[in-house]
């Protein structure tokens, strides 16, 4: 099932356009500001973002902008009343994948987002870029973000946390994760990878919904993602 965020503040247009996609069978999300479309976008994993331009808190290029700086490159198309090539040359720069003017037709706007999520699906997925729940890692600018914000690590917490994306789904012994994080001669007893995975968890593994770092009773630590 198809997962579209539609950010739009007219009740009318957010109302058919919910309810047509919602008898098509997709799971639509509404919010009807700016920031709330933020908020949801960061903190949720869409397949689509139906993104309204003139919007109370911040626009939709705003937002769009806000989300591809944190590196989330969920489809972006731009509805827009404003038909000027400027304001589609503006969304596009903005980050935006495609725009449709208003008014359209519910068939154009269905056409268009079918065509989002598969040219999305198709792309070779960036392996530079991770995401396991709430956590995105970017291990070509080594940057963290948790729920959307950056994360400040040290430099071990951010090795280990290397170590285990590189090897998720796969239990790794404490002696492993020793020898591969601090060194095979750095003469630490294990309790120190203890100490270290819990640092980890209090800094982006927070969600016990959506946890990642699992303790495997006997063996090690496992990254499930
Ligand atoms: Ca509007």
């Amino acid at each position: 099932m198809m997962k579209v965020l539609l950010v739009e503040d007219e009740p009318n247009v957010a109302g058919l356009i919910n309810k047509g996609l919602t008898e098509q069978g997709y799971s639509i999300t509404v919010a009807p500001d700016g920031s709330l479309g933020l908020e949801l976008a960061l903190n949720n994993s869409f397949d689509v973002i139906i993104l309204d331009i003139m919007l109370p808190n911040m626009s939709g290029m705003e937002l769009c902008r806000q989300l591809r700086q944190k590196k989330i490159l969920t489809p972006i198309l731009f509805l827009t009343a404003l038909g000027t090539t400027e304001n589609i040359v503006a969304g596009l720069n903005a980050g935006g994948d495609d725009y449709l003017l208003k008014p359209f037709k519910f068939a154009e706007l269905e056409a268009r987002l079918r065509s989002l999520y598969r040219r999305n699906q198709q792309l070779p997925k960036e392996d530079t870029v991770l995401r396991a729940g709430n956590l995105s890692i970017d291990l070509d600018a080594k940057l963290i973000y948790y729920a959307g914000e950056p994360v400040s690590l040290t430099s071990t917490e951010f090795r280990l946390l290397e170590f285990f994306i590189k090897n998720k789904n796969r239990v790794l012994s404490r002696i492993e994760l020793l020898e591969n994080v601090w060194g095979i001669d750095f003469n630490l007893g294990t309790n120190v990878v203890d100490v270290y995975v819990n640092y980890l968890r209090k800094k982006v593994d927070k969600d016990p919904e959506q946890k990642i770092i699992h303790t495997v009773i006997g063996m090690g630590y496992m990254l499930k993602i």
